[in-house]
């Protein structure tokens, strides 16, 4: 699938430095910064430095680099939360809107990593 991009979307302006943000981590490939309207006590989005929409955009048409250093990326996050279960924290979870089922309000491919309280299930019952 080959989609259009809004280079206007407000994650583009950050990766261009036209808005500020709450860095947590920066590499060649990926920004990690606190989301601005925390749901959970720890809430970073990490986002592909490349022009991608969601996350079959960025499977489909990234580079093997970018591809390994975004998760290269949320990894480190995760470890710079004390989150990962098996080195003792209490576990996070990852998520990627898509779409209009997903909800997705930025149109430039966004991981949340949740974490630092129990979460709940991960969806209400279907109605
Ligand atoms: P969604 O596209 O629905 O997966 O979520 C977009 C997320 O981006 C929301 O959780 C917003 O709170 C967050 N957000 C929007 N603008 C900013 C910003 N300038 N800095 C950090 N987070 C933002």
């Amino acid at each position: 699938m080959a989609y259009s991009y809004d280079d206007t979307n407000i994650f583009a302006r950050i990766l261009r430095g036209e808005i500020p943000c709450s860095k947590v981590l920066e590499t060649e490939h990926a920004l990690a910064f606190n989301d601005i309207a925390p749901q959970a006590p720890h809430h970073v989005l990490v986002i592909p430095k490349g022009a991608y929409v969601n996350y079959d955009d960025f499977a489909s048409n990234a580079t093997d680099a970018e591809i390994i250093g975004f998760n290269r990326a949320i990894g480190e996050v995760i470890a710079q939360l004390n989150a990962a279960p098996g080195d003792g924290g209490l576990g996070y979870r990852l998520v990627a809107n898509t779409g209009e089922a997903g909800v997705q309000d930025v149109p430039h491919l966004h991981v949340h990593i949740l974490g630092g309280r129990v979460l709940g299930r991960m969806l209400p019952a279907a109605q």
